[in-house]
């Protein structure tokens, strides 16, 4: 399967990128405003990323992750089913690959939600993703929004909080960062971003 290199592609070179990589501190809201987004644009594709995270309420196997074991992750990982993994706070998280080249290669606009050090394992493989950082507009506020979220320990949210530290820091290496004020207006830019709208 190839997805062919900016710069040799058919379309122009002026065409926005098809795979968009969403990430940013846990409780920005990013789960938030790719729901909106959706709601409105439902041929968006979102990627479903494997998780040995347990499912929080109303998550669904198969639609907000594929709630998988450690033995099962490890599997994906050995078989090279996944584009990118990384551990968070504890759990594993894995974009399985497949789905994503297909949608590549039929040329439709893919979405990853990932960690910071999964957007950095994708922009190594396929440098020609665009990069969007979602900031909060404060520290206060991100604190207050994970908290506020009520579906992790307080020993949970401390570890969250450190890993937001480091992926604030990292917001200069990507392409574009929107700031999480208002869902309607960071979900109409990103759509415009993806060249959806
Ligand atoms: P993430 O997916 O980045 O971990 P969530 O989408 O779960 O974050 O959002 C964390 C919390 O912040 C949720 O309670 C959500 O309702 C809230 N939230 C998201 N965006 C905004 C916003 N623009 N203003 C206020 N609250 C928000
Ligand atoms: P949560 O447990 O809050 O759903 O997700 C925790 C973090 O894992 C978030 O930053 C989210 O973007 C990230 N994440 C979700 N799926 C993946 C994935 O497939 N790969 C990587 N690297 N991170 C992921």
């Amino acid at each position: 399967m190839a997805v062919t290199p900016r710069g040799t592609s058919p379309v122009p070179p002026d065409a926005r990128p098809r795979l968009t990589v969403l990430s940013g501190p846990s409780g920005v809201g990013k789960s938030t405003v790719v729901a909106h987004m959706r709601k409105e644009h439902p041929e968006v594709w979102l990627s479903v990323s494997a998780t040995t995270r347990k499912p929080r309420p109303g998550e669904q196997h198969g639609v907000h992750y594929f709630f998988v074991t450690d033995d099962e992750m490890d599997k994906l990982i050995a078989n090279g089913e996944l584009l990118e993994w990384a551990e968070f706070a504890g759990n594993r998280y894995g974009t399985p690959r497949a789905a994503v080249l297909d949608r590549l290669e039929a040329g439709e606009p893919v979405l990853l939600e990932i960690d910071l050090q999964g957007a950095r394992q994708v922009r190594e493989s396929m440098p020609e993703a665009q990069l969007v950082f979602l900031a909060p507009p404060s520290w206060e506020e991100l604190v207050r929004r994970l908290t506020g979220r009520g579906t992790e320990p307080p020993e949970v949210i401390e570890r969250r909080l450190r890993a937001a530290k480091v992926e604030l820091a990292a917001e200069p290496e990507f392409d574009t960062t929107l700031v999480n004020t208002s869902v309607e207006d960071v979900a109409r830019e990103l759509l415009a971003l993806m060249d959806v709208v």
